[in-house]
């Protein structure tokens, strides 16, 4: 894996094609984890040494990846952990990946550094855009600090058709 600052990416835009939920191990804070086990219970997660993670299966997928027609989706939605909101992008306090001029991020005069990893499918490289600086990034970073639990801009509202209804799945 590869991180990537920034301000080399023109935009991001999750296509659903599930890479990364069959890539890693998802780690769960605590409050997160209590979550999925009261609802699903503790067969869908797993303890490491001094890690909780969510479980994955024989292909080495997420438990709760799912399929619907060819578009992967997210089937804890509401509860997804932040490590999914926040994948592909790092927000970090620190230039931990080198190119800090590249990967410096204004907040709120807070300044901040950001990076994607390379691995996923969605990211298009050039000279940022418009809406992937100030909309985009901006709700990454504010997942990143906690001043926002929903996504819109950060995920992928795909659209499902099924013969009963449409609805929109999240996806990371
Ligand atoms: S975040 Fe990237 S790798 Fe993951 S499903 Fe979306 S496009 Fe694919
Ligand atoms: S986004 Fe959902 S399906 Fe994908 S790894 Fe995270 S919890 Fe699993």
């Amino acid at each position: 894996m590869q991180f990537v600052p920034w301000m080399n990416i023109a935009d991001w835009k999750c296509n659903a094609c599930g890479y990364c939920c069959k890539l890693y191990s998802v780690v769960l804070k605590f409050p997160e984890w209590l979550r999925i086990v009261k609802t699903f219970g503790v067969e869908k997660t797993v303890a490491g040494l001094n890690r909780l993670y969510i479980k994955r299966v024989s292909d080495g997928s997420c438990v709760f990846l799912c399929n619907f027609g060819g578009i992967y989706y997210c089937g804890l939605q509401g509860m997804k952990p932040i490590a999914c909101k926040l994948w592909p992008f790092k927000v970090l306090t620190e230039p931990k990946y080198g190119q800090a001029r590249q990967a410096a991020f204004d907040y709120n005069g807070v300044k901040l550094f950001i990076y994607a990893d390379s691995m996923c499918n969605g990211l298009k490289y050039g000279i940022p855009t418009w809406e992937f600086n100030h909309q985009t990034l901006k709700e990454f970073v504010e997942l990143a600090i906690g001043a926002r639990q929903t996504q819109s801009k950060t995920t992928s509202n795909l659209a499902i058709t099924s013969p009963f209804h449409v609805r929109t799945f999240s996806f990371i």
